[in-house]
């Protein structure tokens, strides 16, 4: 007799097993005995989202303000310990040893069902058994009856949980009601998403049936696609340099997308494309090789469809930054801007500068306010030209900066200074060329001057030797020096040099 419930008990639990697939586990058996000791995990899934109201401790139980509210279609499964004896399911019902609505990562005590409401679940569940042995006759198992209880929420409303299509969980104790709408809400998106990875969705691209863990669902759309043919779609056109196929590829989606007015080519940098398609979209379909080449792509199209962005010069940044478009706040800047510069001058008014631009006559300091941006992300202000930290208009882009820019250029290939000419815009490609130029021709200077000339020692100007003597005049600051060995002196010494 016990070996045939034994028998029974395995069949049961076989059968559970393969409709919910690692929700049934078993702990132990005992052949001998003939009974099993099983885990079980009851999914409660809500029939459609659900608008879900969260009420704190605070508040009395019949109160109708809600602390929180939210949409669910899926709270977190029971757990429950059951011991299948010997006389079940012919003879003897099922004994609960432990019932649990744990909330996950959350690791303090206290779940999303109070003991009140675990201890009703469970009186519940045990005179199921005897209900069921009435309805469908001896030797019939139980626990299909109880996954249909709680897995089609039928039990919240058994339990009082649900009025008027809305369902009103209280805060456990342990937690504040945002902490609990944040873990609910976390546990109702890893839900939806195992539903979708366990079920299968046809392709819109090849119409073929495929699981959803090797399927790709598109944010806004909802279209659904398998991740091979989404791919081979994306990267084709990221390939070939088309990027507004880097978009669903569903017909009626891109009829949609043809009937509305493009969208910014900034959108893409801020993750705001409408479509909801975001870098991390884009590289979970076509890999980190692709993606780098589609934020490429994307930069250099923002630049040809806008070419007064540019991007902000901080390396873990690059943000596209625009142009200013407010005059406003940009007089707030240039006065505090030109009152920083004047405490400056008078700090140091006695030290000559040694700062002094190589590009001075290049930029007038009005067009030098065409080079301030500031990044909207990481509020960097910046110089568009040298892409330092802003140097204010009155002091110009630093040597050393200018410098860094030139060599930047002159190091490039032709297709890496085609995209710092893009980056620059038409105008301060011009001032960029025009510091290139400079730079080429103090280069020259250095080496005729090495050659043919020597330096003044009191104003650094180049000076020509013209005649046979060492003794030379500055034209500039009318310091004596001598030509051979470069020191300023007296008239007497140089007689000595020759
Ligand atoms: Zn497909
Ligand atoms: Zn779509
Ligand atoms: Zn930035
Ligand atoms: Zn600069
Ligand atoms: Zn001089
Ligand atoms: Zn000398």
């Amino acid at each position: 007799m016990a070996g045939a419930e034994y028998a029974l008990q395995d069949d049961e639990i076989a059968a559970l097993s393969s409709i919910y697939p690692g929700h049934v586990d078993i702990e132990s058996v005992d052949s001998v005995k003939g009974c099993h000791i099983i885990g079980l995990s009851i999914p409660v899934d809500l029939p459609s989202a659900t608008p879900t109201v969260l009420t704190s401790v605070a508040q009395s139980p019949t109160s109708t303000s809600a602390a929180a509210s939210l949409e669910i279609a899926h709270l977190p499964s029971l757990s429950a310990r059951v011991l299948l004896p010997s006389g079940y399911p012919s003879n003897t019902p099922p004994r609960i040893v432990s019932l649990r609505a744990r909330i996950p990562k959350h690791d303090g005590p206290g779940g999303w069902l109070s003991n009140r409401m675990l201890s009703k679940v469970q009186e519940r569940l045990a005179a199921m058994w005897t209900s069921e042995q009435e309805a469908a006759g001896e030797g019939v198992g139980v626990l299909w009856a109880w996954f249909d209880w709680v897995s089609s929420s039928q039990f919240l409303h058994d339990l009082g949980l649900v009025s008027n299509g809305i369902l009103r969980l209280p805060t456990p104790p342990a937690l504040t009601t945002s902490m609990y709408l944040l873990l609910l809400k976390a546990n109702d998106a890893a839900a939806t998403r195992s539903d979708f990875e366990g079920a299968a969705h046809p392709c819109a691209i090849c119409f073929g049936d495929r699981k959803g863990r090797s399927c790709v669902q598109l944010p806004a759309c909802g279209c659904v696609f398998c991740h091979s043919c989404l791919h081979g779609f994306w990267a084709l056109a990221i390939q070939e340099g088309s990027l507004t196929n880097v978009a669903c590829p569903s017909v009626d989606c891109v009829k949609a997308r043809a009937a509305r007015p493009v969208e910014h080519a900034a959108a893409v940098f801020d993750d705001k494309r409408s479509d909801g398609i975001t870098a991390a979209v884009v590289e979970s379909v076509v890999g980190k090789e692709l993606v780098k080449r589609w934020h490429t792509l994307s930069a250099k199209r923002l630049i040809e469809t806008d070419p007064l962005y540019t991007f902000c010069p901080h390396e873990r940044c690059q943000a596209p930054v625009p142009p200013p478009t407010d005059p406003e706040p940009r007089e707030v800047q240039q006065a505090e801007a030109v009152r920083k510069v004047i405490r400056l001058d008078i700090g140091k008014s006695e030290v000559p500068s040694s700062k002094s631009s190589s590009h001075e006559d290049t930029l007038s300091v009005a067009s030098r306010w065409d080079n301030f941006r500031q990044c909207p992300r990481c509020e960097m202000a910046f110089c568009i030209l040298c892409r330092a930290t802003w140097h204010g208009v009155h002091a110009g882009c630093s040597i050393k900066d200018a410098e860094k820019a030139v060599r930047e250029y002159l190091d490039a290939d032709e297709e890496q200074r085609e995209a710092i000419r893009a980056r620059l815009g038409p105008r301060n490609t011009d001032a960029l060329m025009a510091l290139v130029r400079d730079h080429e021709l103090h280069q020259l200077l250095q080496e005729w001057a090495k050659a043919n000339a020597s330096a003044c020692p009191g104003c650094k100007s180049i000076i020509e030797k013209s005649e046979g003597c060492n003794h030379m005049t500055c034209d500039h600051c009318r310091t004596h020096f001598c030509y051979r060995c470069g020191a300023a002196v007296g008239l007497s010494i140089i007689e000595q040099c020759r």
